[in-house]
Parts: structure tokens; sequence; C-alpha cells
């Protein structure tokens, strides 16, 4: 019998009624296909979130990686963050600028740096020293990802999107990771909840857990480690947990998503915006990708 296992995926909660999500859900279905085989392999959560996102950058399908639009000043400076739940072992990379992995740099930072968090010119540097592949011409090689035109970026209006993975491996461990180019128009410097650990990136021994939405609501509401505490602490089950953060987010006048994981494979996703681009799959659950759909 196979110990369980569980994943979760998300490509963003700021889809747009009426556009055609088909691509991305075929894409999202097929990575969590691949992230299944791979857990059941024996794969730990910890790389399996990594590839995860990792594959959702490199798409140019979603606001992250290549995807991602560029600031007012005109940069790219995308955030990305990681996170093992039993170790809590964490990293971390904000406004990092023409590299085509930044959650890869994040667990560099979790592997090989002493600190949890770079960034800026700092990120860049260490990311540089080790050896990450860089983008030599950001015009040719950043793309309008799917549902979202020029004209979207122009208007400035904090449009969003954001991928996210969260797991469970088969010898109990949970991990998360989540990757970002932010908001459309953002001005330079500006961070989301993307990054910062416990906001929009948590794991621990019992839950993992992955946001996407306007990243300023979600700060101000206390983030991921709402969840954790709800659930852990206040016996919220995991779907009344997501909603007690979401909740305060929408309250105060934000919109966006959330995906979880427990330490038994419990599988929860949540959002009040339109939609939410998403995929899970478990040893108890088959592989099943949506946009729309309410959640179940
Ligand atoms: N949370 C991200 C940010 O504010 C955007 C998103 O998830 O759509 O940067």
């Amino acid at each position: 019998m196979t110990n369980p296992y569980a994943l979760a995926l998300h490509g963003g909660a700021g889809p747009k009624p009426g556009e055609d999500y088909t691509i991305v859900e075929a894409h999202l279905e097929e990575l969590a296909k691949e992230g299944e085989n791979l857990l059941k392999a024996g794969e730990t959560a910890l790389d399996v979130v990594e590839i995860m996102v990792a594959n959702m950058e490199i798409s140019g399908l979603y606001v992250a990686g290549k995807g991602s639009a560029p600031n007012t000043a005109g940069d790219y400076e995308l955030d990305a963050s990681i996170m093992e739940g039993h170790t809590r072992n964490a990293g971390s990379v904000s406004a990092i600028q023409d590299i085509v992995s930044p959650v890869g740099v994040a667990r560099a930072v979790l592997d090989k740096s002493p600190c949890v968090m770079i960034t800026g010119h700092g990120a860049n540097l260490f990311a540089v020293a080790h050896d990450f592949e860089q983008i030599k011409n950001s015009e040719n090689y950043y793309t309008l990802p799917v549902g979202v035109s020029q004209a979207d970026i122009e208007q400035h209006d904090m449009t969003h999107g954001t991928v996210g993975a969260v797991a469970l491996d088969i010898y109990g461990n949970l991990a998360s990771a989540t990757s970002t180019g932010g908001v459309f128009g953002k001005p330079a410097g500006r961070v989301g909840d993307t990054p910062i650990i416990g906001n929009g990136t948590w794991a621990d021994d019992d839950i993992a857990i992955s946001c996407t939405g306007t990243g300023e609501y979600f700060i101000r509401a206390g983030g991921a480690l709402t969840v954790a505490n709800g659930y852990k602490m206040a016996g919220d089950s995991l779907n009344e947990a997501l909603w007690r953060l979401l909740d305060e987010v929408g309250r105060l006048g934000g919109d966006g998503g959330l995906i979880a994981v427990s330490k038994s494979g419990e599988i929860a996703m949540a959002f009040n915006s339109d939609g939410m681009k998403r995929a899970s799959v478990s040893n108890k659950r088959e592989v099943y990708a949506t946009t729309f759909a309410p959640c179940r």
C-alpha cells in the first residue's frame, strides 16, 4: 500500500471570466500527473514543489517567470519563496531581475546560505554566484501570459497572477513554494506577499500553504500563518482555516486565493476572486484541473 501523498498547484487567482484557460488547465493537469509520479517514486515534497513551480515559471503561461510584466520603471522584478515543513528550512528572493528561475534561487538560499531572504541586487549577485541561468535579453524573453493583454499591463490596475505548489510526500513531510511577477503596474522595489515566509508561503509539520492574490491585502490580513494557526490552534477544519484568512482579505477589500495540504493528505483550495487556476492529486484523489469551478 502506498503511503499517503498529496499535491496541489495554483496558477494564480486572477483569471478573467470569458477568457479561455484550456491550455493552462491542460498544463496544470500534466504537471500534477508528473508531480504525482515523482511523489510516488519517493521524491521529497521539497523537491517536487520546486520542480512544479520552476516548470510553471518557464512556461510563460502564468504571471511568474517568463510570463511576468515589467514594473513602472520598465524592469522585471520577480519574487519567489520555498519552505520545508519538518525542518522549517526556508529561502526566498524578492525583486530579483533577469534570472530564469526565481524559485531555484530561493531553493539555493534555503540550501546554500545562512539567510532566509535575499533581495534586489543582492539576490542577483547570489544567483550569479551560484550559476543560475540569466536572461540576456529581457525584451525577447518575457511574454504575455494566457488571459493578459498589453492593455491590462498598461492600465496599471494591480491585476495579478502567481504560481504555487504544496505537497505531502510519502515520508509524511510537507513543503510549499510560490513564485510571482507580482501585480501589473507595480512601482520599482514593490514586494508583495509571495516571498514573505509565513505570508505567501508557509510549511510546518502539519500544513503547507501557498497564497495568491493582491499581496498588500494578504500581508495586512496576516497571510498564511493565520491559516496555520487557525488549523493547529483554533481547531479549524482545513477549509475553515483557509477562509479565516480569505474572509479577512475580503473584509479589507482584497481578493485572491490559496491552496493547502495537511499532514494527513487532505487538500483544500479556496478563492474569493472570479476563479483560481489550479490542479490537485493525491493517493485518494484523481488529477483534477480547473479555473472557474467552485472548490470541492
Ligand atoms: N500575491 C502576488 C503579489 O502580490 C500576486 C498574485 O498572487 O497574484 O505579488
